[in-house]
């Protein structure tokens, strides 16, 4: 008689296959070991999720097919793991084999239990203590440090560590772990942040502050063995630190007692294909249910944040997280000054304003580095025939092509279709086309033109680089980039909102935003957040170093150029209160009924034509008027996406929203098996792909 087991499978989205396949066994597992089992004609790896001995189950009419192997070298994933993931599964609306799988590296799925084996022994055992050759001596907290620390010691949290830029937030945090683990030194802390390009600079710190052997880090960018190893070290408690982005909320570490979630707000914590999971949020679930304690940190919170922190009042027991602040920078260096330039004054057609020229100007002349803002790569994102009016669209999608001019190309940056640049209008043959608008690689160039006849204090030509997805495309190109920064080899940087956020610059004095306006008036109502957020995150690289400042006898600033210069927005961000902004912004979500004073999803559909898309979904609308509570649910009507047509598909989405998590969960879980129905009816029958989005970032 064997064991009957009960495995979580990596089935393709969406089929008819439960979410877990059983088996049999002929030897005992445990739940949460790694199996190897057949799935039609492949041989696939599953988590066992439940074991029955030989005489705890009745074989079905059709026999169950035996496991392939065991991979019994390996310690099963805990219940703790395993209670996250269902959790996940079944908040997101996906199936539990799909979220266990992809939670593993991928590597695992190729191993042999052989394989698996032997690999764990060139491993090695656990490694020694960390903090014993820790090289950097730790810093003498600050006042405000050393409140937070306090208070992170004697409460539970979850905490906001609501901390200015330049505070020391990464110091409270490298503390907290030192603490954690000088009081229990085989526990495990987790620290993530939201992107692959700020966990260099963050291993490096932790590395020097416990040493080598006691810190991974778990990212996509990593190589498959890399990341495997880094697994196997977290898995197995040889790893007392793992660093990570959002992918790392899933690790498996059996001694989690510790959980950061730095720059809380970034929106690149939610993933945006397959599972839409949250890594915050499920940082915050995984922390209560370990716990294991959480720091989430920003000097701009998400507004669903802030308001869970908000203090008790009259009336109001306050929100269920605790808010902790760092206003001050350390060393008594001051926030930049915020300086904001009318675009309405300056004459037509300016590019940047004659004031900021000379503001830059001023900052080279003594050898200190400015840094110009714009969110928005490629040289100009149109190209344009003035005679007939033909525009650079892509024929694949509602969208204009962008004009790259370094490899005189026309790329789509939604579908990625790419063509050589016309010699001539293809409408009308007009010589003539030209950019319009400026990208990155344009303001590079212009700012190379105007600078050109400028030197530097050593008599030298001035240095311009730039910084985005585009300049870093080759693996290490960001790092050395970075680096050039780092040592002055650069005076003017220019590039995307990747170097505005995180990076500890030493010598920028000077941050200018020279278009944000676009997201002022926006239809998803978070772009205002978004906007504050990236300009105080801006800012933050500005005058990091009081010392610096000082010996230069300079002084830090933000430039904004804009056209809505009286903007509520630019007067909060002048102050740099982020509490004023926040408090505007959930003023105006109260009577609108939105986040964080509701909760929503978007149910969306891709299709040939755009009607099929919407049909489907007033089909999926109709289908869930009989559901119980759907009355506590508000369904809106189908619309297209603003990118309506991505690579000849067509895109449209449903929102739904109510006052009561619970009661958006419990029709989700309902709607969910008819909408897998209603896919086969002549309804869905043009439809591509439908999804479900809990909690989505832009609507
Ligand atoms: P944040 O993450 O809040 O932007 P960081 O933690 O990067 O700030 O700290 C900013 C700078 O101040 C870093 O260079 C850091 O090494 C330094 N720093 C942090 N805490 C202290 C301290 N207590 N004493 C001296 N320097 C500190
Ligand atoms: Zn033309
Ligand atoms: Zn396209």
């Amino acid at each position: 008689m064997s064991w009957c087991i009960e495995v979580a499978v990596q089935a393709p989205a969406h089929s008819a296959l439960g979410d877990v396949l059983s088996y049999t066994c002929p030897v005992s597992v445990a739940p949460g070991a790694l199996v190897r089992v057949p799935l039609g004609r492949r041989e696939v790896l599953g988590v066992v999720w439940a074991a029955h001995a030989p005489d705890a189950w009745t074989p079905p009419a059709m026999a169950l097919k035996p496991v392939a192997g065991v991979l019994d070298a390996l310690p099963p994933l805990g219940d703790a793991w395993r209670d996250l993931v269902a959790f996940a599964a079944r908040y997101y609306q996906r199936s539990l084999g799909e979220i266990a799988l992809a939670a593993l590296p991928p590597q695992l799925r190729d191993l042999s239990a052989a394989q698996l084996a032997r690999r764990l022994k060139r491993q090695g055992p656990a490694t020694r203590a960390p903090g014993t050759d820790a090289a950097t001596p730790a810093v003498a907290p600050t006042a405000e440090q050393t409140a937070a620390l306090a208070r992170i010691e004697a409460e539970a949290g979850p905490f906001l560590l609501f901390g200015s830029t330049g505070s020391g937030k990464t110091e409270v945090y490298l503390r907290s772990v030192a603490a954690l683990l000088e009081r229990e030194p085989a526990a495990q802390a987790l620290v993530m942040v939201p992107e692959i390009n700020l966990t260099p600079q963050l291993e490096a710190r932790f590395k020097a502050r416990f040493g080598a052997d006691a810190v991974v880090s778990l990212h996509s960018g990593m190589t498959n063995p890399r990341r495997l190893a880094s697994w196997l070290a977290a898995h197995g408690g040889a790893a007392r630190i793992v660093l990570g982005t959002r992918m790392a909320v899933f690790a498996s570490m059996p001694s989690l007692r510790l959980i950061v979630v730095d720059e809380e707000h970034d929106p690149s914590y939610k993933q945006q294909e397959g599972a839409r999971y949250s890594a915050r949020d499920l940082a915050v679930w995984r922390g209560r249910r370990e716990g294991a304690k959480v720091i989430l940190g920003s000097a701009t919170p998400s507004l669903e944040s802030w308001h869970r922190s908000r203090p008790a009042e009259d009336g109001d027991a306050g929100g269920s997280y605790l808010r902790l602040a760092m206003p001050s920078r350390v060393g008594a260096g001051a926030l930049p000054a915020v300086r904001l330039v009318d675009m309405n004054l300056q004459p037509p057609k300016t590019v940047l304003s004659g004031a900021l020229l000379d503001a830059i100007g001023q900052r080279i002349a003594r050898g200190e580095q400015s840094m110009v803002f714009l969110n928005r790569r490629g040289y100009a994102p149109v190209l344009a025939c003035g005679d007939c009016g033909w525009k650079s669209e892509c024929p694949h999608c509602s969208a204009y092509r962008v004009f790259h001019k370094i490899d005189r190309t026309l790329r789509c940056h939604h579908c990625g279709f790419t063509e050589r640049v016309p010699r001539a209008c293809p409408t009308c043959g007009n010589p003539d086309i030209a950019p319009v608008g400026r990208g990155t690689e344009r303001l590079e160039e212009h700012l190379g033109e105007l600078f050109a006849a400028v030197r530097r204090p050593d008599g030298s030509a001035v240095r311009i680089a730039r910084i985005d997805a585009d300049s870093t495309r080759k693996q290490g190109a960001l790092e050395t980039q970075l680096a050039a920064v780092h040592a002055g080899e650069v005076d003017v940087l220019v590039g995307t909102q990747m170097i505005a956020k995180g990076h500890d610059f030493r010598r920028i004095t000077l941050v200018a935003a020279v278009n944000p306006d676009g997201a002022l008036f926006s239809s998803d109502f978070r772009a205002p957040e978004r906007l504050f957020g990236l300009l105080m995150q801006s800012a933050g690289r500005a005058g990091r170093d009081a010392a610096y400042l000082a010996a230069q006898e300079s002084t830090a600033e933000m430039w904004i150029q804009t056209f809505h210069p009286q903007h509520p927005l630019f007067a909060a961000l002048r102050r740099h209160d982020y509490a004023v902004f926040a408090e505007g912004e959930l003023k105006e979500r109260v009577p609108a009924g939105m986040p964080p004073f509701a909760f929503q999803a978007l149910l969306r559909a891709d299709a040939r034509t755009q009607e099929a898309a919407q049909a489907f979904l007033n089909a999926a609308s109709s289908a869930a008027d009989g559901l119980p509570g759907a009355e506590r649910v508000t369904r809106y009507p189908a619309v297209p996406l603003t990118i309506q047509r991505v690579a000849n598909v067509e895109r449209a989405q449903m929102l739904i929203e109510s006052g009561s998590r619970a009661a958006l969960q419990r029709l989700l879980a309902q709607w969910q098996p008819l909408l897998h129905e209603l896919r086969r009816q002549p309804e869905g029958k043009g439809v591509i792909r439908w999804l479900v989005d809990v909690d989505p970032q832009s609507i």
